[in-house]
């Protein structure tokens, strides 16, 4: 083995954008033939059902949850580095979490629209914003996902200051000390996307996104490391837009495909972990 790819794309946006993604990524991924996992929020999936059983038809790509209406389920509350603006604010930027109830009433919705669209429930999960330590501190979480069917997570997402870049040193884990052995946190690694690097690190690193990628695809082979890689559908309805992020997934694919990295969808790398044991 030389390292896995866990490749996962928010799609959520119920516009234009979503159709242009489903159309253009989708192309891009069966071109290359490689497997990838779409979060898709209920509410996205509820507009479009027919275009996402087609998806979920080819079998390629692994369509799961991204809640039904994207509300938060912990508050992120980010304290900014010096000189970075985030989201219209310095140095610290918060969005409050819903309720448990709230979260609870969401998720029961999330599932019952790909029940309708797609004839079965979703059985992995990537929570809006993401977090530090992901659902690690909140059992009481932990325990609505699981009840609604989650048993992997893409829940954290953030560092220490609820920032970016997540270390490729935090690997994926069972919550098995919460009380959860069945349930696996993923992560998401490095930065959210393209326009989270643009925020956190254009100085430093490099002349663009595509070469950070190949970069960081480097010491994922090396260090024979899971990858967990987000994206987003915002903005594929824009030409300019499409053609850039267009751009660095297949320089990031080519090159991962060229030092054989393996893609798993989050489904294929969830029964790995489960039969290997690993806690
Ligand atoms: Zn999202």
């Amino acid at each position: 083995m030389r390292g896995t790819i866990l490749f996962g794309i928010d799609v959520e946006s119920a516009s234009q954008d979503t159709l242009a993604f489903v159309e253009h990524a989708g192309a891009l991924f069966r071109e290359l033939n490689v497997p990838a996992t779409w979060f898709v929020t209920g509410g996205t999936l509820e507009k479009y059902p027919d275009v996402f059983r087609k998806v979920d038809g080819e079998g390629l790509i692994d369509l799961q949850g991204h809640t039904y209406s994207h509300l938060l389920l912990k508050t992120v509350l980010m304290q900014l580095p010096d000189g970075i603006t985030a989201h219209g604010s310095v140095g610290w930027h918060m969005v409050p979490g819903a309720s448990p109830q709230q979260i609870d009433e969401d998720l029961a919705r999330c599932q019952k629209v790909f029940r309708n669209a797609l004839g079965r429930e979703a059985t992995a999960l990537t929570t809006p914003w993401a977090y530090y330590r992901g659902l690690g501190d909140r059992p009481d979480l932990l325990e609505i996902v699981h009840t609604h069917g989650f048993r992997a997570l893409r829940s954290f997402g953030r560092n220490e200051r609820d920032c970016q870049p997540v270390p490729l040193e935090w690997q994926p884990f069972f919550y098995k000390p919460q009380g959860f052995p069945d349930v696996l946190e993923c992560l998401i690694h490095d930065y959210q996307d393209d326009f989270y690097w643009e925020m956190f690190a254009p100085e430093q690193d490099g002349k663009n996104y595509a070469d950070h990628l190949r970069k960081v695809a480097d010491r994922v082979a090396a260090e024979n490391l899971t990858w967990s890689l987000c994206s987003h559908d915002h903005h594929w309805a824009d030409r300019e837009s499409r053609e850039s992020k267009l751009t660095w997934m297949r320089g990031l694919l080519e090159h991962a495909l060229e030092l054989r990295l393996r893609f798993l969808t989050i489904s294929g790398y969830y029964e790995e972990m489960r039969n290997r044991g690993t806690q």
